[in-house]
């Protein structure tokens, strides 16, 4: 991709800023080529000429960042900082603002397990797979929890609220201490971090005062260069419980029969209810089954279903820990189950010392679901449309109905799942689509903002949002004219008066760059 320059710098700043990054960094560390921006685009992007960085920079401590962002400041530069960028359907590496500098600190590595409580200090850098090898190698006894595709950043993937599938799958909720760069390149620990040396900071949650943590989730304001997380204990046994639902309409009852046992405890993790299209997606091509325009009709819906031995609708719930427990816990839920439907569940046993699933269940961390993005040919991608919702059946049923109906009004092929969290679900769809066709990516960005009108006219928001989309979601939070965004911006020029940190993330504009939204 060719330089397009940080809005208002001229050429010759430009070069300079560069030049006194590379004596911070050195110079291997500074990338400003075609080539390098192009390694920086989001590659599952509509329009990745919307969102290109003029360059990226990659410190490996926390010192460099914090001397990175104070030329920030001198140059008045953005940056946009990610720690291993592959947040795929969100924007990967990608800038909100055309012209920022990626702040990449995939070099930022370092593991500090805390074996005797379970919780690991961790930079930015470290990646699911660097985590789960540390944890094997050393023979660790904890699990770490894996999301569907795991090449990302362990630290990464929670401050952009992504989920796992283990009983720790709520990965912002995991994070337990930090350490920032704010804005203007001062340094901040939260929690018990604030006490030098304490050594509680990655144990309890809030220290003294307000607690920091969530401010510095989804937000531009500071860089998180460490975060403590909390590990699960490795289980003694997992019982697995799967189940196919023959209708779609089975989704509104397995809903409410499930969420009671979520809020009590007896589902420790939370369990997603997914369509035939996950399964298909990964594993075939939709030209092994149809070639016609339009979304799949019902008889390759059912030829599908055939092949995989799928439902309409697919349940897998697991169990953690002792085994009379996970026994007894899966007894409980298939009665529970029995008095509502004949449908069989499918019982099975993990025994600590078995072959571990490649599964994030079992928190192991696989890549094999991107295989998806192939699902329509050419060069392929995939967009998130995730809303939250309350736990009812009713509810999760008519949002199918009327998402559904979309999709076959825009002509796309339904991938959805209803994730039950404690107290909401979240409805994730993985738009799947050919950014070589034009056509297709026209209609998808149609089909997106009918979804997101169609949700928040029920007071459905977002959970999560594409880098192309931050605006129209921030739009939609919009009780009192606005008030938290408003509140928001008021904290970001305090913070950050130069508005040098990730200007339009999560659609927060500083001052200084408020003629950019939308
Ligand atoms: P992953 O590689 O796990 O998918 P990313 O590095 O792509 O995660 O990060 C997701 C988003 O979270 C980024 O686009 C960025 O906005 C934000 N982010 C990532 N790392 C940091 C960090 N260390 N400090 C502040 N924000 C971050």
């Amino acid at each position: 991709m060719q330089l397009v320059l940080p809005s208002g710098l001229s050429a010759a700043a430009f070069d300079r800023a560069l030049q006194q990054f590379r004596s911070i960094v050195g110079e291997d560390w500074v990338f400003a080529t075609d080539h390098d921006r192009d390694s920086y685009l989001d590659h599952f992007g509509f329009d990745q000429a919307a969102h290109v960085g003029s360059a990226a920079v990659a410190p490996q401590t926390t010192e460099e960042v914090q001397a990175i962002v104070r030329i920030a400041n001198e140059h008045k530069i953005p940056l946009w900082p990610i720690s291993r960028g592959k947040n795929f359907g969100y924007g990967s590496a990608a800038p909100v603002m055309s012209g920022s500098i990626v702040l990449d600190m995939s070099r930022m590595k370092k593991i500090k397990m805390d074996i005797e409580n379970g919780t690991v200090l961790l930079e930015p850098g470290v990646g699911f797979y660097d985590l789960f090898d540390y944890v094997e190698e050393n023979d660790i006894p904890y699990w770490i929890s894996p999301p569907g595709n795991a090449w990302g950043s362990v630290v990464g993937n929670a401050l952009d609220r992504g989920v796992g599938y283990t009983p720790y799958g709520d990965h912002a909720a995991r994070l337990c201490g930090m350490e920032v760069v704010l804005p203007d390149g001062d340094l901040v620990r939260t929690g018990m971090g604030a006490m030098t040396d304490s050594p509680s900071w990655n144990m309890h949650p809030y220290g003294f005062g307000p607690g920091w943590d969530q401010m510095f989730i989804q937000s531009n304001f500071g860089i998180v260069t460490k975060a403590g997380m909390w590990l699960m204990p490795k289980p003694e046994t997992i019982v697995s419980l799967d189940m196919e639902l023959d209708r779609a309409d089975d989704l509104g009852w397995a809903i409410d029969t499930l969420a009671p046992m979520r809020r009590s405890g007896l589902l420790q993790q939370s369990p997603s209810i997914g369509n035939w299209l996950r399964a298909a997606a990964v594993l075939t091509n939709r030209t092994d089954w149809y070639d016609g325009l339009g979304a799949l009709p019902d008889s390759v819906i059912d030829a599908i279903r055939a092949q995989f031995g799928l439902g309409w609708w697919s349940v897998n719930l697991r169990f953690y820990g002792y085994e009379e427990v996970t026994t007894a816990m899966a007894e409980k839920v298939k009665s529970i189950f029995a008095s509502r439907t004949s449908y069989e569940m499918k019982q099975g046993i993990w025994r600590d010392g078995d072959p571990r699933e490649l599964q994030p269940f079992a928190g192991v961390p696989i890549t094999f679901p991107l295989q998806n993005a192939s699902w329509h040919g050419g060069r392929g991608a995939h967009v998130g449309f995730s809303p939250a919702l309350p736990q009812s059946g009713d509810a999760a049923l008519a949002q199918f109905r009327r998402t559904f109906d979309r999709y076959n009004e825009f002509g796309m092929d339904y991938h959805g799942s209803f994730a039950l969290a404690e107290r909401h679900i979240t409805n994730v769809n993985q738009v799947l689509f050919n950014k070589d066709d034009p056509d297709m990516v026209d209609r998808v960005d149609r089909f997106f903002r009918s979804l997101v009108n169609d949700a928040s006219e029920q007071g459905y928001g977002e959970y999560r949002a594409h880098i192309e989309y931050m605006d129209l979601i921030a739009d939609t939070y919009d009780f009192n004219n606005h008030a938290l965004r408003r509140l928001n911006e008021r904290i970001k020029d305090t913070l950050d008066p130069n508005g040098v940190l990730s200007p339009g993330k999560s659609g927060i504009w500083p001052a200084n760059y408020q003629n950019e939204r939308g």
